[in-house]
């Protein structure tokens, strides 16, 4: 098992957002995360990466994580691609990939992740002088997860990478999506496309009020009538 969270309790101050869930994901999974607003899924993301309170235990690639600070967890190998992107919007697009292997000294496993950044990417290669804030929302959704790459990560946590995006490029997220994953990395993906969310992973878990209401096969899950009605619109 590649993460495995066990108990995990979210606060904000006092206020209990997250109630005790248990949640894993397996080496080279593409496991999705659907819920309505404000059902504790940023903030479960938010907890593995160490940016929130929280208890409970929570395990990656075999060590305990869950009292290491930010920079420890996404040393070890954890990297989220945050809501609404972040990118830095002065900075280039070469020194948005640059800042994301700010960990990594290697210049050669550099110059390997941005060729590997313009492959999956192709436009950020053909604006990769240009401003961040000058690329339109799909494009800086493409840079804030080519950054995320750039750190070389073993599980990339993705946080509604698909939100506010046209149709077309809701469907380049989801195509990049699966090229990452089977290269062979680990996701965990926050989609409120739920639709395609449930598509492209092979397990999903629903939240609801800060507790995991249904979890299983995605295709399962796809097929139930709750999760129809609640979630797919059909
Ligand atoms: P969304 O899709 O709206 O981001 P979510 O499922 O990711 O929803 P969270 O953002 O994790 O949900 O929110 C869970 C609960 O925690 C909500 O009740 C929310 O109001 C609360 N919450 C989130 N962030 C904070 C904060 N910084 N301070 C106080 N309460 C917060």
């Amino acid at each position: 098992m590649l993460l495995e969270i066990k108990g995990l309790r979210v606060f904000y101050d006092k206020l209990e957002a997250v109630h005790g869930i248990d949640l894993h994901v397996d080496d080279g999974e593409l496991i999705t995360v659907i819920g309505s607003n404000g059902a504790g899924k940023t903030s479960t993301l938010n907890a593995i990466s160490g940016i929130v309170d929280h208890t409970g235990e929570i395990w990656f690639d075999g060590k305990r994580i869950d009292n290491m600070s930010a920079a420890e967890i996404a040393s070890a190998g954890i990297i989220q691609v945050p809501e609404g992107r972040r990118i830095f919007p002065q900075l280039s697009v070469m020194e948005n990939l640059r800042m994301g292997a700010y960990l990594e000294k290697d210049k050669k496993k550099i110059a390997e992740r941005l060729e590997r950044s313009f492959s999956l990417f192709p436009v950020l290669g053909e604006r990769k002088n240009q401003r961040g804030d000058s690329l339109s929302g799909g494009e800086q959704q493409m840079l804030a997860t080519a950054r995320a790459l750039m750190a070389g990560p073993k599980l990339l946590m993705m946080d509604e990478p698909s939100l506010g995006l046209s149709p077309i490029a809701c469907q380049r997220v989801e195509d990049r999506c699966v090229d990452i994953n089977t290269e062979g990395l680990a996701i965990l993906l926050i989609e409120q496309n739920a639709m395609m969310g449930l598509r492209i992973s092979s397990r999903a878990y629903v939240f609801e009020k800060g507790e995991i209401a249904l979890e299983g096969k995605s295709s399962d899950l796809a097929a139930m009538d709750e999760v129809k009605k609640a979630y797919l619109g059909v």
